[in-house]
């Protein structure tokens, strides 16, 4: 049993709230090398070629040494965010370095916007199952998370159109909805334009912003460009982004665009959260978007996710019962399993570790209880022999706890 805190009574009410993750204690486990872990985020960043990085950044040091190692301004670098401007125009989003923010990953604009926006017992509403993050980052400013179901074209505007007016109707109307409309972490999944529509028109209908993350977008099996939210309704629409996934995590490089007002109170959050992004990430960040090839970067990295998830797809098809669910990802790097009602997939994961594989339960997708039947597979790690090897295992395990 864990000792008691001794400085349990002196934490602020809000801190009290947060547990420390039950699954974390057995990722440490599953990172033994004998264990096939499809249960992590990450990008697989051997692809790239680290001598090409380190002459870019060893560039950066010799042209901009002082600058490099010096404070920045707290909305980031001006020419980074004019790179970042020519990686959203590749998304099809037309905006000025001005009305970025750069900040430490998306995971930090999520910060700063939940500072920002929310109130104790506010409602935010988010896709079903969510970003574990995103649902974190919120938490720690209390509100009251309400998710809206999602099949294989992502949230449905029905049913949000049907929780938001059930909310005014309750008294407690929602103050923002979050979605992740590309790829979805960790359904895997894509809204269709229709739905895109539709969901800025409830919106507008409902006077809520829209929190639009989407740093999976590049990474389109079908190399296809979907309409962002953010271009449907500028002034409605918050969006953010990262390049952790088309080019480093290490970098820590997000950003935020938003309208004038918000960027500028985003602005004062993140001087008062941390001063200014590090000069020396961002100057390697730009200079990488300049200087490389960067969309061939990011067609590597889908292709071979691609290829990765395809033979998940197929071996889940041969090793897991038929009555498992899995809506095929549209791209990104994670596919999400719906397994029939008799598995447990929190409870099962001790025997799965034993069994040398790892995968998420469906629980921490959600803020209400559910997801006790779902999981999410990571296949952009791994290599396909692994992913085949682990899924084979969860496979024989599942249809022996189904025997039970
Ligand atoms: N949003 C989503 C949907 C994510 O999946 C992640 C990372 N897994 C993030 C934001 C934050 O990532 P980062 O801070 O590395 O940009």
């Amino acid at each position: 049993m864990a000792a008691v805190d001794p400085h349990l009574k002196r934490y602020a009410t809000r801190a009290t709230g947060m547990k420390a993750s039950e699954i974390r204690a057995l990722f440490a486990v599953a990172s033994r090398p004998e264990v096939v872990s499809l249960a992590g985020g990450m990008p697989d960043v051997s692809v790239l070629d680290f001598d090409e990085v380190a002459a870019v950044a060893a560039e950066v040091f010799a042209r901009d040494g002082a600058s490099a190692l010096q404070y920045g301004g707290g909305q980031g670098s001006e020419r980074l965010r004019e790179s970042l401007t020519m990686v959203m125009a590749e998304e099809g989003i037309h905006a000025r370095p001005d009305d970025l923010v750069v900040t430490t990953g998306g995971q930090q604009a999520l910060d700063l916007l939940a500072r920002l926006f929310i109130d104790p017992g506010d409602v935010v509403v988010a896709e079903g199952p969510s970003y574990v993050g995103a649902l974190s980052a919120f938490q720690q400013y209390e509100p009251r998370v309400v998710h809206v179901g999602m099949d294989g074209d992502g949230m449905d505007p029905d049913a949000l159109a049907e929780t938001m007016q059930r909310l005014v109707d309750e008294g407690r109307p929602a103050k923002m909805i979050y979605t992740i409309p590309n790829h979805q972490n960790p359904a895997g999944v894509s809204l269709s334009l229709e739905r895109r529509e539709r969901i800025v028109e409830i919106a507008e209908r409902f006077d809520v912003m829209v929190i639009e993350d989407n740093p999976y977008g590049m990474l389109d099996f079908k190399h296809e460009r979907r309409t962002p939210l953010v271009s449907l309704a500028p002034e409605r629409v918050i969006y953010l982004s990262s390049l952790s996934k088309m080019f480093s995590p290490g970098m820590r490089t997000g950003w935020v665009l938003a309208p004038r007002s918000v960027r500028d109170k985003l602005v004062q959050l993140k001087e008062a959260s941390d001063l200014c992004q590090s000069n020396a990430t961002q100057g390697i960040a730009d200079a990488w978007l300049r200087t490389q090839p960067w969309t061939q970067h990011v067609r590597n990295f889908t292709e071979l996710y691609r290829e990765r998830c395809d033979a998940m797809l197929a071996e889940i098809e041969s090793a897991f019962p038929a009555s498992a669910r899995v809506s095929p990802p549209t791209g990104g790097m994670f596919a999400w399993v719906r397994l029939p009602d008799e598995i447990d997939t929190g409870a099962m994961l001790p025997r799965a570790i034993n069994a040398r594989v790892a995968y998420v339960p469906g629980r921490g997708f959600y803020a209400d209880g559910g997801g006790t039947h779902e999981m999410r597979l990571n296949f952009s790690y791994a290599n396909e022999t692994r992913i085949r090897e682990g899924i084979r295992r969860l496979g024989k395990l599942i249809g022996d706890e189904m025997t039970l």
